[in-house]
């Protein structure tokens, strides 16, 4: 086995480039593509401020090390969601990956800053653990952005993860997720922007690229993705992709390419309809309600004691 660049001995085959590549040439392979995909989709310029959303897995560490070395400011955000052992472990990989490099790492602990772990939460709220983690996720992201005055949140979903979402839309043709479902959501309604790097690489090239770099990450699944519908939806697309390799690949770039514009018109229509955004009166978040959802969650899954307001409202001072 050969690479396809110097002729080196391989370390990797990649079937959907119909290639075997040596460690230079595949790291390099994995910078390329993110390179294409910020150019492809326009997703930040060079003087940028990035927060990027960081979980201790292989993606995120992985990208934050792609864009460092990249030459991008880059600063990361871990939340801490109390799911037991993997919250406990998963913050000792973000934090040894941070004692590597000289980075920037805001750490935001849903227990102790907010009162509430993502079991009770999602209990209290009657939502899914799933759901009840990205109403959290979404809003101390945004948060945080704001706050921290970053130009952009970067997050390390990756083609494995858009094409199982994809085919989870597209079996119930989910037309307004399909409009939104493209790698850069602008900014706006007082939300940033939001992009994602990695659409180009799959979760066996970023493991490799972890292994190679000698990056560590928790590579135990969080307890709650069991039973998961998107888990299914990706062990379908392996299936066809051991058969056809390069099927995830043309069925969320064809998508990119010449379906979800015919959907993004739909979905611009429905935000049309929404009612205005005005801010929330407890955390000052826009949202179409009073309270937001997040406030609202956190007072559900806090019970009796009073809404513990995030940061924005204390004006307490981040470490970022
Ligand atoms: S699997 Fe669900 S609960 Fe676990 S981190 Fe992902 S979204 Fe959160
Ligand atoms: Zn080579
Ligand atoms: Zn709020």
């Amino acid at each position: 086995m050969k690479c396809r660049v110097c002729r080196e001995p391989a370390v990797i085959d990649l079937r959907r480039h119909n290639a075997n590549f040596c460690i230079e040439h595949f790291l390099r392979l994995c910078r390329d593509q993110v390179a294409k995909a910020i150019a492809e989709h326009d997703m930040f310029a060079p003087e940028d401020r990035i927060l990027i959303a960081v979980s201790g897995g292989k993606d995120s560490l992985a990208l934050w090390d792609i864009l460092l070395d990249m030459g991008y400011q880059v600063d990361g955000l871990y939340i801490g969601l109390g799911i037991g052992e993997y919250s406990e472990q998963s913050v000792t990989y973000v934090e040894k990956f941070v004692e590597s490099r000289d980075v920037n790492l805001r750490i935001i602990d849903l227990p102790t800053e907010y009162g509430y772990d993502i079991p009770s939460g999602s209990r209290a709220a009657k939502r899914t653990p799933c759901s009840a983690c990205g109403l959290s996720k979404r809003h101390l992201f945004d948060q945080a952005a704001t706050e921290g005055g970053y130009d952009v949140v970067v997050t390390g979903h990756n083609l494995d993860d858009e094409a199982a979402v994809l085919l989870g839309n597209t079996l119930r043709w989910q037309s307004d997720y399909l409009g939104r479902q493209k790698p850069v959501l602008p900014a706006g309604h007082g939300f940033p922007r939001k992009v994602k790097p990695l659409v180009r690489l799959g979760e066996r090239e970023m493991a490799a690229y972890c292994v190679l770099t000698g990056i560590d990450y928790i590579v135990d699944e969080c307890p709650k993705a069991v039973g998961n519908k998107h888990l299914g939806y990706k062990e379908v697309l392996n299936l066809l992709e051991a058969q056809s390799p390069g099927s995830k690949h043309d069925f969320y770039a064809g998508f990119l390419a010449r379906a979800v514009d015919r959907f993004a018109s739909a979905e611009d229509e429905t935000i049309d309809d929404r009612p205005a955004l005005r801010p929330c009166t407890a955390c000052g978040a826009p949202c179409s309600s009073e309270v937001c959802a997040f406030c609202r969650l956190v007072e559900r899954a806090t019970q009796d004691v009073p809404v513990k307001l995030g940061p924005t409202a204390k004006k307490e001072p981040t470490s970022l």
